[in-house]
């Protein structure tokens, strides 16, 4: 197979440099769990603090000026960046507390709490909350827990033979359905939902959809108006940005009468001793002091996505999954988890190899410089699906080249001669 012309500068990512395991080059394939960042979002995050770090929304100084300002123009950057508005952009820690945000929220208006029009987020014994098999767990507790909150049911949408959500399951949505939670992207098979057929069913019955964007916003372009979802969620931290910092979008209509769940400073109107009226959203959902300079981060990880442009990240992705699945498919004994062509799945690759264990596969690739994932990747459902408890994930970013993709498969190779496995 041809090479394929790397997307970005290695030198851009600093981290890429550090020699690894004595003086073997890094092989970063776990962007996946978490992505390196450029140097330019290392940079204006140290710019920020140098230069412009004060409170925002909370004085008369320059400094204070200047990051209130920095804070909202990273909203608009990052609503732009998926096609939304600035006001529907929540700021949150990363995508687990995005969703536990929503979740606790819709629990708020369940308790009766009188909030605006919070009714039509009113969950009754006998409604339904439906989700996927593939989720990963921070798009499944939430709604397990909040359906025992509530005495909703908890049901979903299950897998076809391939490991992909399986739209002959979308019966589960009826009537009584009121939430449909699901991945954009399975984080284990790297799989891309089928997005427009469960967004219609949900929508049919009256039902809210919940996208977990966390591991399409930093491979496919996202855009929330042409999707048709009412909330996303996505983190920082995988789309090239710090850790500390995620988004919860929703619709404008539908946060404008959505409970808060989190109580204290920056998130009111007017506070009385006898009652308190709480201020429009976004702000009504981001109590206390925010990350501001993992936020302007964010941002400077989007100009960079956005400067490179999403579909051309998308098909360099691509080709590299190709090849990644091809190689994959000629070693012996490797068992893919999910589909094993490029077309509908994004650069993950989950797979076990017969008579190793993921974590001494791990031990054996990083001992060689090469970082992938093991373990249950915070997706157990999907891996009982698949019969096995653990398995070991490769997944690439916009700095992986072809030579790094050939040096993991190289490393595969000879796993299992390493570990005399018979075969
Ligand atoms: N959803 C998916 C699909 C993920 O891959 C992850 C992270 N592995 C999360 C949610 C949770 O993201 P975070 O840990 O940044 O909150």
């Amino acid at each position: 197979m041809n090479a394929v012309r790397p997307l970005v500068a290695r030198e851009d990512f600093p981290i890429l440099a550090r020699p690894m395991r004595g003086d073997q080059a890094l092989v970063y394939l776990d962007s996946g769990a978490t992505a390196q960042r450029p140097r330019a979002v290392l940079d204006a995050m140290v710019d920020f603090d140098t230069r412009s770090n004060g409170a925002v929304k909370r004085g008369s100084h320059l400094l204070a000026e200047e990051s209130t300002v920095a804070y909202e123009e990273a909203r608009a950057k990052v609503a732009a960046f998926i096609g939304a508005a600035p006001q529907e952009i929540v700021w949150t820690s990363g995508s687990t507390q995005s969703l536990n945000l929503l979740a606790y929220a819709i629990s708020n208006a369940t308790a009766g709490r009188g909030w605006g029009n919070a009714d039509r987020f009113l969950l009754r014994a006998g409604d339904d909350i439906v989700v996927t098999r593939a989720e990963h767990h921070a798009n499944l507790l939430p709604w397990q827990e909040l359906c025992e909150r509530t005495g909703a049911r908890f049901t979903w949408l299950d897998l076809d033979s391939e490991g992909r959500i399986d739209p002959a399951t979308l019966a589960v949505i009826g009537r009584r359905t009121r939430i449909v939670a699901f991945t954009h992207v399975s984080n284990v098979t790297g799989a891309v939902s089928p997005v427009a057929q469960i967004v219609e069913a949900a929508h049919a019955v009256g039902a809210f959809t919940v996208l977990d964007a966390c591991q399409s916003a930093p491979h496919l372009p996202v855009n929330v108006r042409e999707l048709d979802v009412d909330f996303a969620a996505f983190s920082g931290h995988k789309m090239y940005g710090p850790t500390g910092v995620g988004v919860l979008y929703g619709r404008e209509e539908l946060l404008a009468d959505l409970p808060p769940y989190q109580f204290g400073g920056s998130m009111i109107e007017r506070v009385t001793m006898e009652k308190t009226r709480y201020a429009r959203p976004p702000a009504r959902f981001e109590a206390g002091s925010q990350p501001v300079t993992q936020i302007v981060g964010l941002a400077r990880a989007v100009d960079y996505l956005s400067a490179i442009g999403m579909e051309n990240v998308a098909r360099y992705e691509d080709e590299l999954t190709a090849q990644l699945l091809a190689g994959l498919g000629q070693i012996p004994g490797i068992r893919v988890l999910g589909p094993r062509t490029g077309a509908g799945r994004t650069g993950i690759a989950a797979f076990t190899v017969d008579g190793v264990h993921p974590h001494d596969v791990g031990q054996f690739l990083d001992a060689r410089g090469i970082a992938v994932r093991v373990g249950h990747h915070c997706a157990q459902p999907i891996h009982d699906f698949f019969g096995v408890p653990a398995s070991v994930r490769a997944s690439v970013g916009i700095y992986t080249t072809s030579s790094d993709i050939d040096a993991f498969l190289d490393a595969l190779s000879q796993v299992r001669g390493y570990f005399r496995v018979e075969g």
